[in-house]
């Protein structure tokens, strides 16, 4: 184990050198103060087209985020930060099933998280975005319908991202900064149109496999052995029976807080 975090540590000295320009949030797990951002919000009406794509003359609304996102050629594996902070993800919900359940554990311990959605889901499961946006945890774009985008055109990605921004948009307050490919499946429009929209590309560092059901004990198992500094968590809170992935998040934050992890969610900073 101490190989493979050495492994880990090396690779998040990577992404750091890289120049990223992302940082964690140093904001203890059960620290009771909450972050300042993002923090309960209006669920303010937007113009459509706020953030849709346009044509690179210029003249974007002030402060408009696709102009200062680079476009990168591979994703963000982990997130460099001090000290010993991690990072937890739940793909491709948001589904009523699960997603309260993950929700409820993250706000016992104070904890927050990322949420990488499908339009498709959110579309019915607003009130839930805007539980996550009341709750401070970070939503990402995973697609409107989580097609692989290696097989699609530039239109239907662009579709399927656009699409997608724009629901989070309304029901979380504010278009997503992130962005993670279905399948883990990147390709160079996928890079270039998240960055377009103002998103970063987020993969992760340790793959808990949950979609298998392997059951609970194997997922925390996987969490505990893959914990170290600047690690990303892969789990998924909806595509199919997520109970275990409920239960092992139960089992495994108490035991990450109790060996000293912070568990946090990344905050863009200025590129
Ligand atoms: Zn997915």
């Amino acid at each position: 184990m101490l190989t493979r975090r050495r492994a880990l540590l090396a690779g998040a000295a990577a992404v750091g050198a890289a120049g990223t320009a992302v940082a964690l949030g140093t904001v203890p797990a059960r620290e009771p103060v909450r972050p300042p951002a993002p923090g309960p919000r209006p669920h303010r009406a937007v113009q459509p087209s706020a953030y849709r794509l346009r044509p690179l003359t210029g003249y974007g609304p002030p402060g408009a985020a696709p102009a200062r996102t680079p476009v990168r050629r591979e994703p963000l594996l982990h997130v460099p930060a001090p000290g010993r902070t991690m990072v937890l993800t739940f793909d491709d919900g948001p589904d009523p099933r699960y997603t309260p359940g993950i929700l409820d554990t993250l706000a016992r311990y104070d904890v927050r998280a990322m949420f990488f959605v499908c339009g498709e889901m959110a579309e019915n499961n607003r009130d839930l975005l805007a539980r996550m946006a009341d709750e401070g945890h970070v939503v990402g774009n995973h697609t409107w319908s989580h097609p692989l985008l290696t097989r699609l055109g530039r239109r239907r990605i662009r579709r399927e991202m656009e699409r997608t921004s724009e629901i989070v948009d309304r029901a979380y307050g504010e278009p997503p900064r992130w962005f993670r490919a279905p399948y883990g499946a990147w390709n160079r429009a996928a890079f270039q149109l998240g960055a377009e929209l103002g998103m970063e590309p987020l993969a992760w560092t340790v793959d808990t496999l949950d979609w298998t059901e392997p059951g609970t004990r194997t997922i925390v198992d996987r969490v505990e052995d893959g914990a170290a500094p600047g690690v990303v968590v892969l789990s998924h809170d909806a595509g199919g029976d997520r109970s275990q992935s409920v239960r092992a998040l139960r089992s495994y934050l108490p035991g990450l807080l109790d060996s000293g992890y912070h568990l946090t969610v990344p905050r863009r900073g200025p590129a």
